[in-house]
């Protein structure tokens, strides 16, 4: 049977410098230039933050927007997943670029630890962001730092904040939140087939040195991988990361070893129920 797996690609995230890795790319144009490769690899997703010119997080729209467009140029078909996380900025300011209307949007729907400071998710802002986020037909993904999280993406699917069954990402191995636990993944994936159904799709993320860990349960048990620079910048405890694109390539590697082929845009679009790109466009 065939079930394509789909890549998603982190390509920068808020945290890694070019003092930890050189290819972590931070101008607008590397990252295009990062994710296109990635794109050639077999990455269907591109996670995106911004950064300023210093390196720091940025939330500014201009930016994003400009990301947007030349992703679009380049890496025709792929999905446009911005984060709306909350080390980029504070309040609503984290949502200020849903209404580029990009393909998806990470959306956390709780709070828990980040490794020196809580990662807030006050109510009111969950709220406001999948409303955003409905409103211009935005596709979030659920960040499940949690087994909670997974149950609130249920409820608010059910309350009609979330337009489709959601898409959870699970993320293990943050430290202060969910560590990497065998027993736990299991028990995720079997709470989102009982929440949204057999077939629904979930992915899954690890942190650091995990990242592989985790893409060889999630391709192994049926799910899709995100890896990419801004989860983990080493390939393994010598070497450093070449590239984003060298990272997706380990995924490629696994789906091959677990016998999935990798996800092209086309059905990735299709797995996710998002529409193709020039349809979406004559839409809005
Ligand atoms: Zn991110």
């Amino acid at each position: 049977m065939s079930n394509p797996c789909i890549i998603c690609v982190a390509i920068t995230g808020s945290l890694p410098t070019k003092t930890n890795n050189p290819a972590v790319p931070i101008t607008v144009s590397e990252q295009i230039e990062s994710t296109h490769e990635a794109f050639e690899a077999g990455a269907s997703i591109v996670h995106a933050h911004v950064r300023n010119d210093d390196q720091t997080p940025s939330s500014d729209p201009e930016k994003f927007a400009a990301l947007k467009e030349g992703l679009e140029k380049h890496c025709p078909g792929m999905i446009i997943q911005f984060s709306t996380g909350g080390r980029s900025g504070a309040g609503q300011v984290r949502g200020a670029m849903l209404g580029l209307r990009p393909d998806m949007a990470s959306l956390s729907v709780g709070s828990n630890n980040f490794p020196t400071r809580v990662y807030e998710n006050p109510p009111d802002l969950v709220d406001w962001l999948a409303a955003e986020m409905l409103a211009h037909d935005v596709k979030p993904e659920i960040e499940a730092f949690d087994l909670s999280h997974i149950l609130k993406a249920h409820q608010m699917w059910q309350a009609g904040q979330i337009a489709q069954v959601p898409y959870v990402q699970f993320v293990m191995g943050v430290k202060n939140a969910m560590p990497v636990d065998r027993d736990v993944f299991d028990y995720y994936i079997r709470t989102v087939q009982r929440l949204f159904g057999a077939d629904a799709p979930w992915c899954a993320a690890g942190i650091g040195a995990q990242q592989a860990t985790l893409n060889d349960w999630a391709v192994a048990a049926g799910g899709h991988a995100r890896t990419g620079l801004e989860d983990n910048v080493r390939l393994d405890r010598d070497r450093l990361a070449p590239s984003n694109a060298a990272l997706v390539q380990r995924v490629v590697e696994l789906c091959g070893k677990h016998e999935r082929p990798v996800a092209t845009w086309r059905q990735a679009r299709n797995i996710l129920g998002l529409w193709a790109g020039p349809e979406k466009e004559q839409a809005a």
